[in-house]
């Protein structure tokens, strides 16, 4: 199984690509966890990621598209992958597309978190991670309305659409369900 998931920051998509790589076997692939784990460790691309974390604005293309590329040429990934936070762009979204193809692979569905737009601020604020402060929150929350946001109608012949609200458990059945009955 080969998924993407979208969703505004604070639709809860690193919770649930963790569950539902636990319950596919397959791996979790976050690009905001690769930055952060490379601006932990102070290597070059953890360097240049940082300006644009720190202000709520997408890393260039090119660097995120070639750690991607590194982190899918990695062994596990073979048997299949949930992406999250990637692509984030219609330009990655192509990006992906190619080094697939290359692969001879592609994805089976594209899984949309929705939630309100109030409850998302309020979910951001109480996590407290160094980039949600008040205007990067607003800021990304822009990024992903403008730049993100076209990639549903991108992905619409495998769009799977979730009502992301409710209990964490409840909400990892109804992407299970939704996928089990596509
Ligand atoms: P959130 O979904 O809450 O915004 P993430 O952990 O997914 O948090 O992303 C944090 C930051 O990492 C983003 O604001 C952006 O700067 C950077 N980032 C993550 N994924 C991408 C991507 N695919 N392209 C460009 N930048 C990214």
């Amino acid at each position: 199984m080969r998924l993407v998931l979208v969703g505004p920051p604070g639709a809860g998509k690193g919770t649930q690509a963790e569950r539902l790589a636990e319950r596919l076997d397959v791996p979790h692939i976050s690009t905001g966890d690769l930055f952060r784990a490379n601006l932990k460790q102070e290597t070059p691309l953890g360097v240049e990621a940082r300006r644009y974390m720190d202000a709520g604005e997408l890393v260039p293309d090119m660097v995120t598209v070639g750690m991607v590329r590194d982190r899918l040429e990695a062994g596990d990934a073979a048997k299949g992958f949930i992406l999250d936070g990637f692509p984030r762009n219609v330009i990655q979204a192509e990006a992906l597309g190619e080094l697939l193809v290359e692969r001879g692979e592609s994805i089976d569905a594209v899984v949309e978190l929705q939630v309100p737009e109030d409850l998302l601020v309020e979910r951001l604020l109480a996590r407290g991670r160094t980039d949600d402060t008040e205007d990067v929150i607003r800021r990304r929350q822009q990024v992903y309305r403008e730049e993100t946001a076209p990639l549903l109608d991108h992905y619409r012949d495998r769009l799977v659409t979730i009502d992301a609200v409710g209990a964490v458990e409840e909400i990892t059945d109804r992407v299970s369900d939704a996928l089990r009955s596509r």
